[in-house]
């Protein structure tokens, strides 16, 4: 039996971009579609609409890399928020 980790939205930035989490790993969710990146031939695209979007929303980390956590709350500008953004993921 296959179970789909579930997904939480940890922080939502004003332009729309989401961080996320599901099964340790932190990502960002596009805007226009609340969706994951993914690689295409043309370089990183929203799963949902398939547009191009900026290369760092492909980015991604483990909870466990304190310095890939920081990165990614960076991204959604809420730096400040690390140590929440650890704790509400590992919870
Ligand atoms: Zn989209």
């Amino acid at each position: 039996m296959t179970t789909t980790p579930a997904v939480r939205t940890i922080a939502t930035a004003p332009d729309g971009i989401a961080l996320a989490e599901s099964d340790g790993m932190l990502y960002l969710l596009t805007a226009c579609c609340g969706a994951s990146a993914t690689g295409t031939e043309h370089g990183v695209a929203c799963r949902g609409c398939y547009q191009p979007i900026d290369d760092f929303m492909g980015d991604a980390a483990m909870v466990s890399d304190a310095t890939g956590v920081r990165r990614m709350a960076a991204y959604v500008a809420v730096p400040r928020l690390v140590g929440q953004v650890v704790s509400a993921a590992l919870s």
